[in-house]
């Protein structure tokens, strides 16, 4: 963040620059940190719903995200974390206080190929198709399941995301976060309490980086593995609209989009939010103009109560709601 980026802040209107001033001087950060003010976070999610934030801030350094997480700590700020938003529905009225990306924070690397040909090292803020690229270029086998899921490694680690390949908790060894305070926490991956699409990584701490144990596999073996996943999502998954992916879990020994269908809920609507009539677990949205984070909303409980009335199950949500 430049100088002249903050006096703008501050010069706007709206709770960030308030927020901003509340902050005080940011200097020490200011080379470090990309800050921005009211900030709508219909551009961070892949359902493009949601308001703004007050302050969405991308650090360039960890030493930059422990000052601003130790500044906001000191001052009862709240902070949310968020990766790439593609499991993330933002409500109306936005996120209060500080949201932090760790966007610029990416860095994929294989510490020691002699001694340990199977180790990565990898920054949250790594998109997962980067992840899988540079395992496709060192042949490492182990994370094809990410074929075609998107997101931030960070996000996928919290959601233990995956597919009927895999998912992250078959090759993480160790997670580190920040603390509120911006300590240091480094956890094995039995401490991270990964199971279905969850993990016990506590909300309140920001994931920065993992090692990840992956195996020595012919690049023509990984690639037949991600082709394969991928085209089966080609067939399976809407396409053209804005969407999060699933949006319930599946419950025990059955699936939330047999249930949606079974229960006649294929193409239901409230405004611009339908049940997807190619894929019953996926709401989406068709018409972004007419729809707000409220229809879709509704849109989900619609669904969880006609799935109740029909099959007798409650279905859990994937999706992770943020904001007010
Ligand atoms: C087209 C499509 C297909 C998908 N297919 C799949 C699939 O096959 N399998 C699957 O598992 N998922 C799938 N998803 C869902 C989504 O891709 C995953 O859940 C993904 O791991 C979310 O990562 P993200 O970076 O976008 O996280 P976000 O959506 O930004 O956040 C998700 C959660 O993680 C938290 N979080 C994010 N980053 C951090 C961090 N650094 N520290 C602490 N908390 C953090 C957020 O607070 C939030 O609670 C799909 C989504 C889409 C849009």
């Amino acid at each position: 963040m430049t100088s002249s980026t903050v006096s703008q802040a501050r010069a706007g209107e709206g709770r960030g620059a308030a927020l901003l001033d509340h902050l005080g001087d940011l200097r020490d950060v200011a080379d470090d940190l990309e800050l921005r003010v009211d900030e709508p976070m219909s551009r961070h999610t892949t359902l493009r719903l949601g308001g703004p934030a007050d302050l969405w801030a991308r650090p360039r350094r960890i030493s930059a995200l422990q000052r601003i997480l130790g500044r906001a700590h000191a001052r009862a700020i709240p902070v949310t974390f968020v990766g790439s938003g593609t499991n993330l529905l933002v409500r109306d009225r936005g996120v209060r206080g500080i949201v932090v990306n760790l966007g610029h924070l990416s860095e994929v690397s294989r510490p020691d190929p002699e001694g340990a040909p199977g180790r990565i090292e990898v920054e949250a803020g790594a998109s997962t198709g980067k992840l899988l690229k540079a395992a496709l270029a060192w042949e490492l086998g182990g994370i094809e399941f990410l074929g075609g899921v998107p997101g931030s490694v960070g996000g996928g680690l919290v959601m233990n995301a995956g597919t009927y390949l895999g998912e992250f908790t078959d090759v993480v060894t160790e997670v580190r976060s920040l603390g509120r305070d911006g300590a240091l926490i480094r956890r094995d991956h039995d401490a991270c309490g990964f199971r279905y699409r969850a993990s016990d990584l506590p909300p309140d701490e920001i994931v920065i980086g993992a090692s990840l144990g992956l195996r020595p596999r012919p690049r023509a073996e990984i690639e037949a593995d991600v082709q394969g996943l991928r085209a089966r999502r080609r067939e399976r998954e809407p396409t053209g609209v804005s969407n999060s992916g699933s949006t319930f879990k599946n419950p025990p020994g059955d699936y939330a989009g047999r249930l949606i269908e079974a229960a006649g809920l294929k193409g239901t609507r409230v405004a611009g939010a339908v049940v997807s009539p190619k894929h019953a677990n996926w709401l989406v949205v068709e018409r972004r103009q007419a729809c707000t984070a409220a229809d879709l909303l509704a849109l989900v409980e619609l669904v969880r109560a006609k799935v109740a009335e029909v099959h007798g199950v409650t279905l859990d949500l994937e999706l992770k709601i943020i904001g007010e």
